[in-house]
């Protein structure tokens, strides 16, 4: 295993932060809670999970001043498991999961944070919404039933490639969705602010195109023996 030093990782990436002023959420998917530990005493309290069984057993074994986001797609049956305590739900790629967000949240009387996945990358895999399906939902009537969410914004994943100008304007058409919905008029339960996109790799790309919050797993932990 390659060692690592955290604390000189966290100092070498917000350095290269084209904006400092952007949220670094720390990836800490598969790494030990000692790992999490030790970004904590860094300084670090954003930590991205993208397992909802990691994510609270993690949860229960660390302090209670850590933000935990939840990044990766999520099944609707465990929903329940991250509701009472999850800081902001990145990964909603459909509406169907939204509804079953919404749901949980007004079992326990919770507001949830929610960002809405947004399709962006030409890979198959990915999931998300797309852009007219996400405008119509926005606009439409069916959002004015889900009260216990609250949409603070938009995330996307750029497609696995080393073609940077392929990222990059996959980056800018999604900040470009972004910034018009964030003129458009919205419902009560919507503000755009927050654009979570960048990870280890095209971080920087990310933040020119205007991310304000970045999650980065590899450059800050070291590399994953799985994903
Ligand atoms: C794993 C993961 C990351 C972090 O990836 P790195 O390349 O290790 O920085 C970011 N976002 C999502 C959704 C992930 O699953």
């Amino acid at each position: 295993m390659e060692k690592t030093n955290l604390s000189e990782n966290l100092t070498a990436i917000t350095r290269s932060f084209p904006n400092p002023d952007c949220l670094l959420v720390a990836v800490s998917k598969t790494k030990p809670i000692a790992a999490i530990q030790e970004a904590y005493a860094a300084g670090i309290r954003d930590f991205g999970e993208n397992k909802v069984q990691e994510m609270t057993e993690k949860e229960a074994a660390l302090p209670k001043d850590i933000r935990w986001h939840m990044i990766g797609h999520l099944q609707r049956n465990k929903v329940k498991y991250i509701v009472p305590f999850v800081h902001l739900i990145h990964s909603v790629d459909s509406l169907r999961l939204l509804k079953q967000i919404n749901k949980e949240g007004r079992k326990i009387n919770r507001v949830i944070p929610c960002l809405l996945q947004v399709h962006i990358a030409s890979e198959e895999s990915k999931f998300g919404w797309d852009e007219a399906e996400l405008i119509a939902f926005l606009h439409g009537e069916e959002i004015d039933e889900l009260q216990h969410i609250r949409v603070l914004g938009l995330m996307g994943m750029a497609t696995n490639t080393s073609d940077t100008e392929k990222i990059r304007s996959e980056f800018h058409g999604l900040s470009a969705l972004f910034e018009r919905l964030k003129r458009s008029e919205l419902p009560s339960q919507v503000q755009m602010e927050e654009l979570s996109m960048g990870m280890s790799g095209d971080y920087q790309i990310a933040q020119e195109e205007g991310s304000t919050m970045v999650r980065i797993g590899s450059a800050v932990f070291g590399a994953r023996n799985y994903t």
